[in-house]
């Protein structure tokens, strides 16, 4: 058993402990260091999952990106794509939605793209959620070569 963060062998403790509270296997260092993310972000636990599920993919994910108004919870900076977990979709207010829209709006007028993904998909489908994460950035990538 190897921390998905930075590839120490870690023993049945430490693998109990992460697998308990945040799903993802790491070490006693990463674990710390997540919850304090978490902590400070609200960041939800399924950020957590799927930010290590696209680093085992191979994309290079950034967990709770500052974008200069807000926290993002995960970005891929070299698309500039934005990935928000919604964690009560069910219970999405009229207010909360048009913020939503105009947040969306400002940062596809800076050149971002943002994906909203309800927390369930990620907890169900995490290995899908991938595949089409990376599908979205290989579009991305097709769109600015063809704007560069
Ligand atoms: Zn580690």
């Amino acid at each position: 058993m190897t921390c998905k963060d930075c590839d120490k062998n870690i023993g049945y403790d430490e693998h109990k402990n992460s697998m308990d509270s945040l799903g993802v296997e790491l070490c006693s260092r990463h674990t710390k260091l997540i919850k304090r993310v978490i902590l400070d972000n609200g960041t939800p636990i399924e950020a957590i999952q799927l930010f290590y599920a696209l680093k085992e993919a191979g994309v290079n994910p950034m967990l709770e990106w500052w974008d200069g108004k807000k926290s993002v919870d995960i970005a891929i900076s070299r698309v500039k794509l934005n990935i928000e977990i919604d964690t009560d979709y069910e219970m999405i207010t009229h207010d909360q939605a048009i913020n939503d829209l105009e947040q969306a709006m400002h940062s596809f007028k800076n050149g971002f793209t943002t994906i909203r993904i309800p927390h369930v998909v990620i907890k169900y489908y995490l290995l899908d959620t991938v595949k089409n994460i990376q599908g979205i950035i290989e579009g991305l990538r097709a769109n600015i070569k063809m704007v560069g």
